[in-house]
């Protein structure tokens, strides 16, 4: 009995010891880190793949890479090489394409006092987009999703600027552009395009071009602003997903913050992973807010998919800002960080940066 005893005790200290195992493991596998970077400094082969070598000794789990499609097998396959996942960042409605410009006009969307950002782009000259309510719209950009997920063994589509034009700015902007964006101002509200005052009219009986001033109090007419850059998500995560692929989307902090900003409904999106700019830099907000930040996102989603927290490199006044933006983001819940980007990185960065991630 004493015998039988014994071999119990040991018994259960062993499956003890193996399902504490097994949930570290667990934890470990789910974190992940990633890096937002584009071809632009890194031309040469060699000096990218020196800097996929010093990602992944870091302990970077994959890059959203931002080049034209053409380029992205080869890139794929060195980042594969290296154990790094690659996934597509590319713009999608801010699209400033002289073919599109020229061809479809149309396309783009128009401010409430009629201004289009084809010839009028708010801001600064690159502020062309994309009316995500026109059908012409969605089936061009599903083209270009799908020929990206077709491309052999890319990890996924990396959706950036997949929103309208901002309606506010926020903050720190302010004063670059000279502007006090206190409430939703005429040339920088978006669409009223026939498209979408037409479909807007069918589904309401309102006439939001006649709104004027009246406009940012309905909340209705600011509901279907989201529900068209939502319409068009799905639209591309179907299609992407049809062809065995994954998506995921660069988007504002917070979903109050998107939909206020550049209306962004995202927790209504149906993407394999998040990755919000917590820029607090932007928002003159400090350290702490990132951790915020994450809270309210992870709660949004409902922890349904992964959210990565996005740290802004030129917002960290010292190395040890960057550590503390770190462990802001996992104390909120983030499944790990994505940095843009690894050219701003110090040497103290990458050590900190390998620290921190072997202590997720
Ligand atoms: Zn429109």
């Amino acid at each position: 009995m004493k015998k039988l005893n014994f071999l119990m005790t040991w018994l259960c200290i062993f499956i003890l010891t193996m399902l504490t195992a097994c949930q570290t493991v667990d934890d470990i596998s789910s974190a992940k880190h990633f890096v937002w970077m584009g071809e632009g400094k890194s031309e040469g082969s060699d000096e990218l793949e020196q800097m996929f070598i010093k990602l992944k000794n870091t302990g970077i789990d994959g890059v959203m890479y931002q080049c034209g499609v053409d380029k992205y097998p080869a890139v794929v396959a060195l980042a594969h090489k290296h154990g790094l996942e690659l996934h597509a960042w590319q713009t999608i409605l801010r699209r400033y394409d002289d073919r599109l410009l020229s061809e479809h006009a149309d396309w783009y969307t128009v401010s409430r006092d009629g201004r289009s950002t084809a010839e009028h782009p708010p801001f600064v000259d690159y502020y062309k987009w994309l009316c995500p309510t026109k059908p012409e719209v969605r089936a061009y950009l599903t083209e270009l999703v799908e020929s990206i997920a077709e491309i052999p063994n890319i990890d996924g589509v990396h959706l950036d600027y997949i929103r309208h034009s901002d309606v506010i700015l926020a903050r720190d902007l302010w004063d670059v552009y000279g502007l006090t964006m206190d409430k939703e101002y005429a040339p920088y509200d978006f669409c009223y395009c026939e498209d979408c005052i037409e479909r807007y009219k069918k589904e309401t009986g309102e006439d939001a071009g006649t709104f004027g001033d009246a406009a940012p109090d309905n909340e209705r007419w600011r509901q279907f602003r989201y529900d068209m850059v939502t319409e068009t998500v799905d639209a591309l995560t179907k299609a992407v997903h049809a062809k065995g692929n994954k998506i995921n989307a660069a988007v504002f902090p917070t979903p109050t913050i998107s939909k206020k900003l550049v209306r962004q409904q995202w927790d209504n999106w149906n993407i394999d992973a998040y990755y919000p700019m917590n820029y607090q830099s932007f928002y003159r907000e400090d350290i702490d807010w990132i951790e915020q930040c994450c809270i309210e996102g992870v709660e949004a989603i409902n922890g349904r998919v992964p959210l990565y927290s996005g740290l802004y490199m030129p917002a960290m006044k010292t190395p040890e800002d960057f550590r503390l933006a770190i462990q802001a983001s996992k104390r909120g819940g983030a499944s790990g960080v994505c940095v843009f980007t690894p050219y701003g990185m110090k040497d103290a960065h990458w050590a900190i940066l390998k620290e921190e991630i072997d202590k997720w």
